[in-house]
C-alpha cells in the first residue's frame, strides 16, 4: 500500500492546482518541486522577498494566493529534484534528490502521479548566439525576478511569441533601455484565425497594456523580423535583425535576449512509458485524454507538458487532473474553457511558429550543441557523408545532445538541421525522443548506488 494517494511533480501553476484539487477531494497528496518555493516559471520569486511584497512583480498574483491558500494538508517537498518515476505494482515509485549540494536520496510511493514539470525555453541558433551577453528571454526575466539583477542596460529582445512583450515590460519597469523588440510573427495575423478570437478577448487587456508601455517608452516593435547575428569583442556589442525580404536593422547593445518558444520537459513521462505526439508547434508533448490521463494507468499530466499554452490553461488542466483523481465530476464548462485556450494556443503557434529553414544560413563554424561543442558543419557533414537523416543519427555520429543537458537546448535545432541537410521532414513523428533518457536530472553515482543497495552507506 502506497503512503500517498498522489504525488504531484512540479509546483508551477498547473501542479499547484492539481494538488489543491486532489487535496480538496480528501486525498493524501505530496507536491514536489526542485525549486525552493512554489510558483513555477510563471510565479518565480525573488528569494529575499516576503510574499506580501511580491504582488507588483507578478501577473495574476491573486490567483497564486488563492491556489496557494488551498494547499493546507498537502505535503510540500521543495528543493526536491525528481530524477526517476517508475511504475510498479499498484502505483509508482518516485525517486528524488533533496537539497542542492549534499543531495540526499528520497523515495516516495504513491498510487497515482501527476507530472506538471512545465517547459524550458528554446533558442534557434544564429550567428554569434554563444557570445556572452546573449541569453534566453526567460533567463533574463528569471535573473531580474529571482535576484533583482538586470541582464544588461541596452537590451534587444528578439524571437517569437507573447513572452517577448512580457519580458520587455519587466525590463522597462526595472529601468533598462530596451532598444527594440523583434518578433518573427505578425500579431495582426491572429485576425486571420477566427478560431482564436474567443481566446484573444481574455488577453486583450494584457496585450494592450504591454503595447502602451512600449509606445510610451518609444520602444520600436518590429513584426516579421528575426535575429540573424550577434557580434562583439568578447561579448555581445551589436545585434542584427532582418525581415524576410532581407531588410536589416542593427542595434548597439550590451545584452541580447532571445526566445523561440518552449520545449516541454517530458523526461519523467517518457521514462515511465507514456505515449507522446508531435504538437502543432512541432514539439514533442505527452498524449492525454480529456481527464488528463496518459496512456500509463495512474499517471496523469498537466500544463505545458501536454502542449505549450500558457498559465491559465495549465491551471485549468491541473484542476481537471485533481478532480479526476478525487473521483469528482468535471464540469463541462471547464472543458469548454480548456478548448478555448487550446484553440488560442494553436493560433499562437501558427502566428509565431519558427521555420526550420532559418537554419539554412547558419555558418558551418557555429556551435549548435554547446555541451559537446558540435558545430552546424559537423551535423551537415554527418548527413552528407554518413547517411544521417534525423536527430538520433546525428547524435550517434557527432555526439550532439550527449552532454550535460542531454539535448534539452540543442535537440530541436539538431533535428531541424538534419532535416534540412537530408531532405527528410523533422516533424513526421521521428522528432527527437531524446527525452527518453533517465535520470531526468543529473544525480551522483553514489546516489544511484544507494538506490540499488538501500543498505549501502
Ligand atoms: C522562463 C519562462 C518564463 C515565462 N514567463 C512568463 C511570463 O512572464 N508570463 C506568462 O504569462 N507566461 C510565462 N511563461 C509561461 C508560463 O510560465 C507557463 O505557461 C506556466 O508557468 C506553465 O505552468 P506549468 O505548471 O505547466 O509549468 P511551470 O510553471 O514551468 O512549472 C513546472 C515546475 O516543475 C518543476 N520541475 C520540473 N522538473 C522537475 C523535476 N524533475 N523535479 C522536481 N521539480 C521539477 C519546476 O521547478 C517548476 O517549478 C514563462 C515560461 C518560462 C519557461
Amino acid at each position: 500500500m502506497a503512503d500517498l494517494d498522489v504525488v504531484v511533480v512540479g509546483a508551477g501553476p498547473s501542479g499547484m492546482a492539481a494538488a489543491a484539487q486532489a487535496r480538496a477531494g480528501g486525498l493524501r497528496v505530496a507536491l514536489v518541486d526542485q525549486q525552493a518555493r512554489i510558483g513555477g516559471a510563471y510565479w518565480r520569486h525573488h528569494p529575499q522577498d516576503a510574499v506580501a511584497e511580491e504582488s507588483a512583480a507578478h501577473h495574476d498574483w491573486a490567483t497564486f494566493r488563492r491556489i496557494a491558500g488551498r494547499l493546507d494538508g498537502v505535503e510540500l517537498l521543495l528543493a526536491h529534484a525528481v530524477w526517476a518515476l517508475e511504475p510498479v505494482d499498484g502505483g509508482f515509485v518516485v525517486r528524488a534528490a533533496r537539497g542542492e549540494v549534499a543531495r540526499e536520496p528520497v523515495r516516495l510511493e504513491a498510487s497515482s502521479v501527476v507530472v506538471a514539470t512545465g517547459a524550458h525555453e528554446r533558442v534557434t541558433p544564429f550567428r554569434g548566439w554563444t557570445l556572452p551577453g546573449v541569453m534566453t528571454a526567460g533567463g533574463g526575466q528569471a535573473l531580474l525576478k529571482g535576484t533583482g539583477v538586470v541582464p544588461g542596460h541596452r537590451v534587444l529582445i528578439a524571437g517569437s511569441g507573447p513572452l517577448l512583450l512580457v519580458v520587455a515590460d519587466g525590463l522597462l519597469r526595472a529601468g533598462v533601455d530596451v532598444v527594440a523588440v523583434a518578433d518573427t510573427g505578425h500579431p495582426t495575423a491572429y485576425g486571420l484565425r477566427p478560431s482564436s478570437w474567443s481566446g484573444i478577448v481574455s488577453r486583450m487587456g494584457e496585450a494592450a497594456a504591454y503595447t502602451r508601455t512600449l509606445a510610451r517608452q518609444r520602444v520600436p516593435f518590429h513584426a516579421g523580423y528575426r535575429v540573424v547575428e550577434a557580434s562583439g569583442d568578447g561579448r555581445v556589442e551589436r545585434a542584427v535583425i532582418a525581415s524576410r525580404g532581407g531588410r536589416r536593422r542593427e542595434y548597439d547593445v550590451d545584452a541580447l535576449l532571445v526566445s523561440h518558444g518552449f520545449t516541454p520537459q517530458l523526461e519523467l513521462l517518457v521514462g515511465a512509458g507514456a505515449e507522446t505526439l508531435v504538437d502543432h508547434d512541432g514539439s514533442l508533448v505527452v498524449a492525454v485524454d480529456s481527464e488528463q490521463r496518459t496512456t500509463v494507468p495512474g499517471l496523469l499530466a498537466t500544463g505545458e507538458v501536454t502542449g505549450v499554452g500558457g498559465a491559465s490553461l495549465a491551471i485549468l488542466e491541473g484542476y481537471v487532473a485533481g478532480r479526476t483523481l478525487a473521483g469528482g465530476e468535471v464540469r463541462p464548462s471547464l472543458h469548454e474553457r480548456i478548448a478555448v485556450h487550446r484553440r488560442f494556443a494553436r493560433a499562437m503557434h501558427g502566428v509565431s511558429g519558427g521555420r526550420p529553414d532559418v537554419l539554412a544560413d547558419l555558418p558551418d563554424a557555429e556551435l549548435v550543441c554547446r555541451c559537446e561543442e558540435v558545430t552546424a558543419g559537423e551535423i551537415r557533414s554527418a548527413c552528407r557523408d554518413l547517411g544521417v537523416d534525423d536527430a538520433r543519427g546525428a547524435k550517434l555520429m557527432t555526439r550532439a545532445g550527449m552532454g550535460l543537458c542531454q539535448g534539452r537546448m540543442c535537440g530541436r535545432a539538431v533535428s531541424d538541421l538534419a532535416a534540412l541537410a537530408s531532405g527528410r521532414p523533422a516533424d513526421d513523428g521521428t522528432a527527437p525522443r531524446w527525452a527518453a533518457r533517465l535520470p531526468a536530472l543529473p544525480v551522483t553515482l553514489d546516489q544511484l548506488a544507494a538506490e540499488r543497495h538501500p543498505d549501502a552507506g
